[in-house]
């Protein structure tokens, strides 16, 4: 989501009266998006916790998957090595950076 208040940076220059400079703020805005969508994950994570694990892991991959295909250019190969490796912990670590 892009911001209309900051830009996109996540900063805001505003006039300090008290000391008679701009200052940089963080932009509440942002701040406030960000808190909602942690509150999201919180109550989403509650609410399919009580889905199968089967289920999970078949959304989770799948969306790993589509991911690697868009955004990596189709490059499959850290995925192939970490089934080959049976390395959860860089699957985690995959989804985690895109
Ligand atoms: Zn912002």
């Amino acid at each position: 989501m892009k911001c209309n208040e900051c830009e996109g940076t996540g900063w805001i220059k505003t006039w300090c009266h008290g000391h008679d400079v701009m200052i940089r703020e963080q932009c509440y805005s942002c701040m406030a998006h960000e808190k909602h969508m942690q509150e999201l994950i919180l109550k989403v994570s509650k609410l399919v916790a009580s889905a199968s694990k089967q289920r999970l892991a078949r959304a989770f991959s799948t969306k790993l998957i589509d991911l690697t295909d868009r955004f990596c250019e189709s490059d499959f190969s850290q995925v192939e090595k970490a089934i080959k490796e049976k390395d959860v912990e860089s699957i985690f670590m995959s989804m985690e950076v895109m």
